[in-house]
C-alpha cells in the first residue's frame, strides 16, 4: 500500500541537484551486446542504475523503443534529465567519444586502483557488455577494469564502479521528481508534488 503524501506549498520546490563536485565532467554508460528478445530486462536495469547511481546518459547499440519509453516514464514520474539513445554503433561512438573510455571486465586491473587513475576532468564513456565483448573492445578502452575477478553481472559491476566513482553522494541527490519517495522503516510514503492540497 503506498501512502501518498500531499506536498507542502509552503516548502520549498524540490530541485535536481547535480551528484558532480568542482571540475567533474558527464559519465556515459554504453550498454553493447543488446538483444531485444532476451536482454530487455537486464539492458532496463543498466539504464535505471545508471540513472539511478548518478550517469548523465545511457547508450544502447541495438535499437529498442520498448526501453526508451521505459526510462522516459521514470524521468517522467521521477525527475531528473537522464537521457537514452538506443540503436547506436557501439564502435564508431566508442571512437568518437571525447573524453576517458572505460570498460568493465572481470579481466581488468582492480577497479579500486584504477578509479584513483582516470581523470575526473574530462567526461567518462563507462561500457558494459551483456554476451561475449568483441576483443577491440579491449584494445579501444583507455581503462579495462574489473570489479573482482569473478564473472558476475554487468548491472553489479555498474552499480560498484558508480558508486566508487561518486563515493557514496549519489544516492543522495535529488532528482526533484514529480514523485519523491520519502524513507521510512515501514510501508511505503510517497509524495506526490503535483496533487491539490
Ligand atoms: N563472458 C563475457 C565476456 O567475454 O566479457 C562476460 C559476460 S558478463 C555476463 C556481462 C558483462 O558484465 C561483462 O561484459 C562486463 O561488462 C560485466 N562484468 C561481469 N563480471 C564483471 C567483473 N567481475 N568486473 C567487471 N565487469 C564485469
Amino acid at each position: 500500500m503506498v501512502a501518498r503524501v500531499h506536498k507542502d506549498r509552503e516548502r520549498s520546490e524540490p530541485v535536481f541537484v547535480s551528484v558532480r563536485q568542482g571540475n567533474e565532467k558527464m559519465i556515459e554508460v554504453l550498454r553493447i551486446g543488446h538483444r531485444p528478445a532476451r536482454d530487455k530486462r537486464i539492458t532496463t536495469h543498466v539504464c535505471l542504475v545508471s540513472r539511478a547511481f548518478g550517469a548523465d546518459s545511457v547508450v544502447v547499440d541495438t535499437a529498442d523503443r520498448s526501453v526508451e519509453k521505459t526510462i522516459s516514464g521514470v524521468n517522467r514520474r521521477f525527475g531528473g534529465d537522464f537521457r537514452i539513445t538506443t540503436g547506436v554503433s557501439w564502435s564508431r561512438h566508442i571512437r568518437e567519444f571525447q573524453g576517458t573510455k572505460v570498460h568493465l571486465t572481470m579481466y581488468g586491473a582492480s577497479f579500486e586502483d584504477a578509479v584513483v587513475r582516470i581523470p575526473k576532468a574530462a567526461p567518462v564513456l563507462v561500457i558494459v557488455g551483456s554476451t561475449k565483448v568483441p576483443a577491440q573492445v579491449y584494445e579501444m578502452a583507455d581503462f579495462n577494469v574489473s570489479v573482482g575477478n569473478q564473472p558476475h553481472s554487468e548491472v553489479a559491476a555498474l552499480a560498484m564502479f558508480l558508486d566508487r566513482w561518486f563515493m557514496g553522494k549519489e544516492l543522495r541527490r535529488d532528482f526533484g521528481g514529480r514523485l519523491k519517495v520519502i524513507p521510512s522503516a515501514r510501508g511505503k510514503k510517497v509524495l506526490d508534488t503535483s496533487e491539490e492540497e
